[in-house]
C-alpha cells in the first residue's frame, strides 16, 4: 500500500499514446477508473511545462513562449478529450463522480496558468513588441489572442483580486457540473409508460415503435414510453390526440431542473448569476455580458439587443397571427379551451396539414436516417472535394459508434470522423459536435508534422424496431446537417497553431458553418437523390418537395418567439451588476423579463432557465445564446452567394467558402473572414426573408 502521488508509470499507456486503428485511442483497453490517475499526473505535468516556459532564462521569443505554450499539455489534452467525450455520450456513476471532482480542479488549473505572473510578463513583452517580431499574419493573431485571453482571465490583477477570481471560477465550474447533472438526472428518470391502445391515439407508426424501444430499454417491455428525448417528446406533443397526456408530458419536459430537493437548479442559477457579475466587476467590466461579448463579432450588449429586438417584434406579431389560426381550429372542433403551450404543436401540425396538404407522417417515409447521413456526406464531398469512407470493423467506445476516414482530393487522410447517432440513457440529450484531437501543424518533435483532426457528431435519434429503418423528421435531418457542418469546420481546418484550430472561433461566428450547411438539405438535387421512400425506393415526389418549400416558412412566429425569448432572458440575467444580482429568484426573474417583453401565453421559452444548459452547464453560451441568430444573419446571407449564381454547388463559390470559412479556423478576424468570402458584411434582411417575417 502506498499513498504516494501517482506517477507517469501509473497511467494507463493507452491514454498516453493512441495506437488504436486510424490512430484513435484503443478504447477497449481504457477503463473508467483509469482517468483518476491520468488527471492526477497530467495536471501537474502540464504545470511543470508551463513553469519551464515561464522560468526560461533566455529572453522571451515567439518560439520559446507562444509556440511552447501551444505545444504544452499533450497528456492532459489526450486524457481530457477522451474523458469529456465519454462524460457527454456514454456516462455512468464512476465518470460522473470524477467529473464533479475534476470541475473545480480544472478551473484551479486554468487559473494557475492564466495568473502566472512570470509567464504573462513574457507574453506581454512579446505583445508590446509585436510589430517588430517579423511574425506572419497567423502567428501575429495567435500572439494577440493569447495576450487578450490572459488579460481577460485576470493576468493584470493584484494578488488579492486574482485569488478572488480563481475562487469564483472554481465555484462556477462546480455549479455548472451540478446544474447539468441535475438536468440529466431529471431527463433519464422520467418515462411516462403507456399501456392501453387509447393512450396511443393519433401517434404515427414511427413514434409508436420508437416509444416501444424506449420502454424496452427502460425495463418495461411491451409498453410504450414517452421520454424527454427531443426525438420522442416533440413528435408526441405534435401527434397525440390525448390532451391530458400531452399536458402531463409537457409539464415534465418543461420542469427539468425545477425539482425540489437535491436536484433543484434554483439555488445553483442564483449563485452563478451573482458570481458571474462579481467576476466581470473584478475584471473591470460593467456586467458579465460586457465581458463575454468583448471578444465576439457582436462586441457589445447593445448590438445584440438591437438584433434581438428587431426579430422579437416581428416574431411576436407573426406568432399572434399563428395563435389565432390555432384558436379557430380548436373552436371548429367544438372545444372551448384556450391554446395552451401543450396544444401548440398539435394544432399547428393540423393547420399545416390543412393549409399545405402536408404532414410529417407523409414526409417521414422518405427520410431514412441512413440516407440522410449519406446525403450530408455527399454534399460535403461535392462542395469540398473530399471522400468519406466507412471503416465498419473499427470499434470506438460504444458498439453504436461508426468510424470513418476523410480523404482529400489527393487521397490523403485529412480527418477521422465518428458518428454516434442513437439515444441511450447514458447520453446527454441534444446533438453536438466535439473532437478527440484538433488539426494543427505543430506535431512531431520538431513541430514539423501535421496532426489530423478526430471529430465526432453525437445525436439522439430513437432506434427503430429491429429490422425496420430509422425514419426521422425534417427537423432531425436538419440537425444532422447542422452538426455535420460543425464537424466539417473541425475536419477541414488548415492552420498551424492548435489554439486557433477549426471551431476555435468567436462564439457568434461558430454557428455559421453549421447553419449554412443546413441549406443544402433542401436543395432539390439532394432531396431527389437521398430522400427516397423506405419501401419503394421512389424519390420524394416533386409535388411534395414543392409543398415542403411552401411550408418552410410556416410556424416561424412560434419558432422565433421560443428562441428569441430564451436569448433575451439569457442577456437579462447577465446584464446585472453585482448589487442587482444579489439574492435573485431565477424563476421570478425569468417571469419578470417575459412579462416585460410581452411573451405570448401560448408559448414557452425553448429552454427555460432551470434547464438552460447552453447558459448554465458551463460558460459556453452564457450571454451567448443569441449567437445562433447572429450566425443566422451570416448563414442566410452566405447561402445567397450560391443562389446568386443559380448553382447550389457553384465551384468557385464553394472554393472561397472552403478557404475563408471552413478551413481558416480562428486564423482571421471573423469580420475579415466573412468579407473575404462574400465581399461585404451582411444585414438581417436575408434572415428576415428566410424566416418569412418580412
Ligand atoms: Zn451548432
Amino acid at each position: 500500500m502506498s499513498s504516494a502521488a501517482p506517477t507517469l508509470a501509473d497511467v494507463n499507456p493507452d491514454i498516453l499514446t493512441w495506437d488504436g486503428p486510424l490512430g484513435l485511442p484503443a478504447f477497449d483497453k481504457i477503463e473508467d477508473r483509469d482517468f483518476d490517475a491520468a488527471f492526477a499526473v497530467a495536471l501537474p505535468a502540464h504545470l511543470a511545462e508551463i513553469d519551464a516556459i515561464a522560468d526560461n532564462p533566455d529572453a522571451p521569443s515567439f518560439e520559446n513562449t507562444i509556440v511552447a505554450l501551444e505545444r504544452a499539455g499533450g497528456l492532459l489534452d489526450r486524457a481530457a478529450s477522451i474523458f469529456w467525450n465519454l462524460s457527454g455520450a456514454n456516462t455512468n456513476e464512476t465518470i460522473q463522480k470524477l467529473e464533479r471532482k475534476l470541475a473545480p480542479e480544472m478551473a484551479r488549473h486554468a487559473s494557475a496558468i492564466s495568473m502566472n505572473r512570470a509567464l504573462f510578463s513574457r507574453v506581454d513583452t512579446l505583445y508590446q513588441a509585436r510589430d517588430s517580431l517579423g511574425l506572419d499574419a497567423e502567428a501575429g493573431r495567435v500572439l494577440e489572442l493569447t495576450w487578450k485571453s490572459f488579460v481577460r482571465s485576470g493576468a493584470q490583477l493584484e494578488d488579492a483580486d486574482q485569488k478572488k477570481l480563481a475562487a469564483i471560477n472554481e465555484r462556477l465550474a462546480s455549479l455548472g457540473t451540478a446544474f447539468s447533472q441535475n438536468v440529466l438526472a431529471d431527463e433519464s428518470a422520467y418515462a411516462l409508460a403507456l399501456e392501453s391502445p387509447d393512450d396511443l391515439a393519433g401517434l404515427p407508426e414511427f413514434l409508436v415503435s420508437g416509444m416501444a424501444a424506449a420502454a424496452e430499454e427502460r425495463g418495461h417491455p411491451g409498453k410504450h414510453a414517452v421520454t424527454l428525448s427531443r426525438s420522442i417528446i416533440e413528435p408526441f406533443l405534435t401527434f397525440s390526440d390525448r390532451r391530458d397526456l400531452r399536458e402531463e408530458a409537457f409539464r415534465a419536459w418543461t420542469a427539468r431542473g425545477a425539482g425540489a430537493g437535491a436536484r433543484d437548479n434554483r439555488p445553483i442559477v442564483a449563485e452563478m448569476v451573482k458570481l458571474r457579475a462579481e467576476k466581470a466587476a473584478l475584471l473591470g467590466y460593467e456586467t458579465f455580458a460586457h465581458l463575454k461579448l468583448d471578444n465576439t463579432m457582436a462586441k457589445t450588449p447593445e448590438n445584440v439587443r438591437s438584433l434581438l429586438d428587431t426579430m422579437w417584434d416581428k416574431a411576436r406579431k407573426r406568432a399572434g397571427e399563428e395563435a389565432a389560426d390555432l384558436a379557430e381550429l380548436i373552436a371548429e372542433e367544438g372545444r372551448n379551451h384556450a391554446v395552451a403551450p401543450w396544444d401548440w404543436r398539435y394544432y399547428a401540425e393540423k393547420v399545416r396539414a390543412a393549409r399545405y396538404d402536408l404532414n410529417d407522417s407523409e414526409i417521414k417515409p422518405y427520410l431514412q436516417l441512413e440516407k440522410m447521413i449519406e446525403a450530408a456526406f455527399a454534399t460535403a464531398e461535392r462542395l469540398f472535394g473530399i471522400t468519406i469512407r466507412r471503416h465498419p470493423d473499427v470499434r470506438a467506445y460504444h458498439p453504436d459508434v461508426r468510424v470513418f476516414e476523410v480523404l482529400n482530393a489527393d487521397g490523403e487522410r485529412i480527418a477521422v470522423f465518428l458518428g454516434d447517432y442513437f439515444a441511450r440513457a447514458s447520453k446527454r440529450s441534444g446533438a453536438w459536435m466535439s473532437s478527440f484531437q484538433d488539426q494543427h501543424r505543430l506535431a512531431g518533435d520538431n513541430g514539423d508534422g501535421e496532426q489530423i483532426p478526430f471529430v465526432i457528431n453525437v445525436m439522439n435519434f430513437a432506434k427503430a424496431a429491429p429490422g425496420a429503418p430509422v425514419l426521422i423528421t425534417m427537423d432531425d435531418a436538419r440537425t444532422l446537417f447542422h452538426e455535420f457542418g460543425h464537424a466539417l469546420h473541425g475536419m477541414l481546418s488548415d492552420v498551424t497553431y492548435p489554439s486557433i484550430s477549426g471551431t476555435s472561433v468567436s462564439r457568434d461566428f461558430v454557428e455559421l458553418p453549421s447553419q449554412l450547411f443546413e441549406h443544402w438539405l433542401t436543395v432539390p438535387d439532394v432531396l431527389q437523390t437521398y430522400a427516397v421512400h423506405y419501401e419503394t425506393g421512389e424519390p420524394i415526389p416533386d409535388a411534395l418537395v414543392e409543398k415542403l418549400r411552401a411550408a418552410g416558412k410556416f410556424n416561424k412566429g412560434f419558432a422565433n418567439v421560443e428562441f428569441t425569448s430564451s436569448a433575451l432572458v439569457d442577456m437579462a440575467f447577465h446584464a446585472l451588476d453585482p448589487d442587482q444580482s444579489a439574492d435573485i429568484d431565477p424563476q421570478a426573474f425569468e417571469a419578470g423579463v417575459l412579462s416585460e417583453i410581452g411573451m405570448p401565453e401560448e408559448i414557452v421559452m425553448r429552454h427555460a432557465t432551470l434547464h438552460f444548459a447552453h447558459v448554465f452547464s458551463g460558460d459556453g453560451y452564457s450571454a451567448g445564446y443569441y449567437s445562433y441568430m447572429w450566425s443566422g444573419v451570416l448563414d442566410s446571407d452566405a447561402f445567397r452567394a450560391f443562389e446568386e449564381t443559380g448553382d447550389p454547388f457553384h465551384p468557385e463559390t464553394a472554393a472561397k467558402l472552403h478557404r475563408h470559412i471552413y478551413s481558416s479556423g480562428g486564423s482571421m478576424d471573423p469580420e475579415e473572414a466573412y468579407i473575404a468570402y462574400r465581399g461585404k458584411l451582411p444585414t438581417p434582411d436575408a434572415l428576415i426573408e428566410k424566416e418569412g417575417l418580412a
